[in-house]
C-alpha cells in the first residue's frame, strides 16, 4: 500500500508552486531548478510548458521534479525562450494527469497555457453555467473554468478576455499565463496566494516564493501585487495593470506559519524571523517551567528557537528526522502503521530521560501526529511533555487551495483546549493567540479590518464561498453536533 507518511497526512498542505521564466535560452531548464526549490508546496506531480516563438512544448507527469526533469531528453524536448511550470498536492479535481499543469488550450487567439495557485471558490457554479452553454471539459480542474471562460469571453484582445474572465472567478489565484505575445503574472485582489518577480539580467522570473528565485541566481525585485497582472511581451517589454476594483489585501497568514520555505521572503518579511517572533510571543503567551524546549523537526524549529530565546530554556534537537525518507513510503498493512513514524523520526533518548520537555509545533490539524509525538516522549523518558503551538487552533477548513480536512476532523474544530490536552496527552497544551500572530508580523493585534486571511482560525473569509454555500446548505459539523450531543 503506497501511503503518505503520518507524521505528513496531520498537516495542512499548501497544494501548488508555480514558476515561470520569460527571455532566456533554454528557459525549460531554469523552470525545473525553480519548481525544484518549490517542490515543497506539492508533491504529487509536476509540469512544465516552454514556448518557442512557433509552438508550445508540454511534459507533465505524476511525481516530483527530481525523477520527471531531471532527464536531458525532457528538458531539450521542452524548446524555447519563455517556459512556466507547476507543482501540484491536488485539492480541486481529482489526481489525474489530465490535472496536472500546466494547462493548455488553443484558443481563437493562438495557445494558452495556464499555471495556477489556488481555489477557485465558484468554481462549480460557473462550469455547470458554461456546460450549459457547451463547454466540454477536458479535466476536473477548477483552472480549466478560467480557459473556458477566457475562450467564450465576447471581448475582443486576448488580455480584456483573461480581465473579462478574472472579473468573474471567487476565491484565490495566483497564475501564470503564456501565450504567443508573451507571459501574464497575476494575483487575485486579495492577494490571497504569493507571488514575486525576479530579474537575472533581462530575464524576468516570477515564482510563489523566493526561494525558487535564489535557486537559478535571480534577484527578488518585488511582490506581484494583490490585484495586478504583470505583461511581459516577448520583446521584454514589461507593463503592469490593476483591471479590479481597489481592495485591501488578505495575503494567507499560513504562509508564514507552515508552507513557505523559512528562507523565503514574503512582503519583504523574512519568514524565518517572523516564525521566531511567533515562537518568542507564544513564550510570552504561555510560558512553563521547563528543562528543554524541543522542536518537531522541521516546522517546528524557527518557532522553538524563538520560545527558547525568550523563555532562556535550552533549545535541543530532542527529535531527529530522518532525511532519507521521502513524503510517501510502502507501509506494509494497519499493524505496524506505527513504525511509520519512528522511520521518520526518531526521540533523542539521552537528551529527553527524565527532562520536562516543551515541545513546539506549528499547528495541530487532526491532533493524530501530536499524539504520537507526545508519546514518543514519554517512551523516551520524559518527566514532562508540554506542548506548544505556533498558531491559533485551526477550527475552520481552507477553501483556497489549502488541502485541509473537512471540519469535522480538525480536532480543535471538536474539542476546546482542555479536551485536545487529553487527546494528545500532554501534561499541558497552549496555542499562540491570534492577536499574538499578528503582533509577531509587526502588527498591534488582529484588528476589524484584519490584514491577513486568517480564516482557518477565526472563520471569517474574505470571499464569497459560493460552491460551499451551494454545496452545504447544512453545516456538516451542526450535523456532527447533532449525532454526537
Ligand atoms: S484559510 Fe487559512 S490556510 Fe487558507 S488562505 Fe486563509 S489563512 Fe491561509
Amino acid at each position: 500500500m503506497l501511503t503518505t507518511h503520518p507524521f505528513d497526512d496531520d498537516k495542512l498542505r499548501e497544494e501548488c508552486g508555480i514558476f515561470g521564466v520569460s527571455g532566456m535560452e533554454g528557459a525549460a531548464a531554469a523552470v525545473a531548478l525553480g519548481l525544484h526549490a518549490l517542490q515543497h508546496r506539492g508533491q504529487e506531480a509536476a509540469g512544465i510548458t516552454s514556448w518557442d516563438g512557433n509552438q508550445f512544448h508540454t511534459h507533465r507527469a505524476m511525481g516530483h521534479v527530481a525523477g520527471n526533469f531531471d532527464r536531458d531528453d525532457v528538458i531539450r524536448a521542452l524548446h524555447g525562450n519563455s517556459a512556466c511550470g507547476h507543482v501540484r498536492y491536488s485539492t480541486t479535481g481529482e489526481t489525474a494527469i489530465r490535472n496536472v499543469q500546466p494547462l493548455y488550450a488553443e484558443l481563437a487567439s493562438g495557445g494558452f497555457a495556464v499555471a495556477h495557485n489556488g481555489n477557485i471558490s465558484n468554481a462549480m457554479r460557473l462550469r455547470r453555467d458554461l456546460v450549459r452553454r457547451g463547454a466540454i471539459f477536458q479535466s476536473t480542474s477548477d483552472t480549466e473554468v478560467i480557459i473556458h471562460l477566457v475562450a467564450t469571453s465576447q471581448y475582443r484582445t486576448l488580455i480584456d478576455r483573461f480581465i473579462d474572465a478574472l472579473k468573474q472567478v471567487e476565491g484565490a489565484y495566483s497564475l501564470i499565463v503564456m501565450t504567443p505575445e508573451g507571459m501574464i503574472a497575476c494575483r487575485d485582489p486579495l492577494g490571497i496566494r504569493p507571488l514575486v518577480m525576479g530579474k537575472l539580467d533581462d530575464t524576468i522570473v516570477f515564482a510563489s516564493e523566493t526561494v525558487a528565485l535564489d535557486v537559478v541566481g535571480a534577484e527578488y525585485v518585488r511582490d506581484v501585487e494583490p490585484g495586478e497582472l504583470v505583461i511581459v511581451k516577448a520583446g521584454g517589454e514589461i507593463s503592469s495593470h490593476k483591471p479590479f476594483p481597489q481592495s485591501a489585501a488578505r495575503p494567507c497568514i499560513f504562509e508564514y506559519v507552515y508552507f513557505s520555505r523559512p528562507d523565503s521572503i514574503a512582503e519583504d518579511r523574512s519568514v524565518y524571523s517572523v516564525r521566531k517572533a511567533i515562537g518568542a510571543q507564544l513564550a510570552t503567551e504561555a510560558p512553563i517551567e521547563a528543562d528543554l524546549v524541543v522542536p518537531v523537526p522541521d516546522s517546528g524549529v524557527p518557532a522553538a528557537i524563538g520560545y527558547a530565546q525568550e523563555s532562556g530554556i535550552p533549545f535541543e534537537l530532542g527529535i531527529i528526522r530522518s532525511h532519507y525518507v521521502g513524503r510517501t513510503f510502502i507501509q506494509p498493512g494497519d499493524k505496524v502503521r506505527h513504525l511509520g513514524v519512528k522511520l521518520k523520526h526518531n526521540a533523542n533518548r539521552e537528551l529527553i530521560k527524565g527532562k520536562r520537555i516543551v515541545l513546539i509545533d506549528d499547528s495541530i490539524v487532526r491532533g493524530t501526529t501530536s499524539l504520537k509525538i507526545v508519546q514518543m516522549m514519554r517512551e523516551a523518558g520524559a518527566a514532562e511533555v508540554h506542548m506548544r503551538i505556533a498558531s491559533p487552533p485551526t477550527r475552520h477548513s481552507c477553501f483556497y487551495g489549502v488541502d485541509t480536512p473537512e471540519r469535522t476532523k480538525l480536532l480543535a474544530a471538536k474539542l476546546d483546549v482542555g479536551g485536545m490536552t487529553d487527546f494528545i496527552h500532554a501534561d499541558s497544551l497552549a496555542f499562540i493567540s491570534i492577536d499574538g500572530l499578528y503582533k509577531a508580523l509587526g502588527e498591534s493585534s488582529r484588528a476589524a479590518q484584519p490584514k491577513y486571511c486568517d480564516a482557518c482560525f477565526t472563520g471569517e473569509y474574505p470571499t464569497p464561498l459560493t460552491d460551499q454555500d451551494e454545496l452545504a446548505p447544512v453545516d456538516q459539523f451542526a450535523l456532527l453536533e447533532e449525532r454526537v450531543g
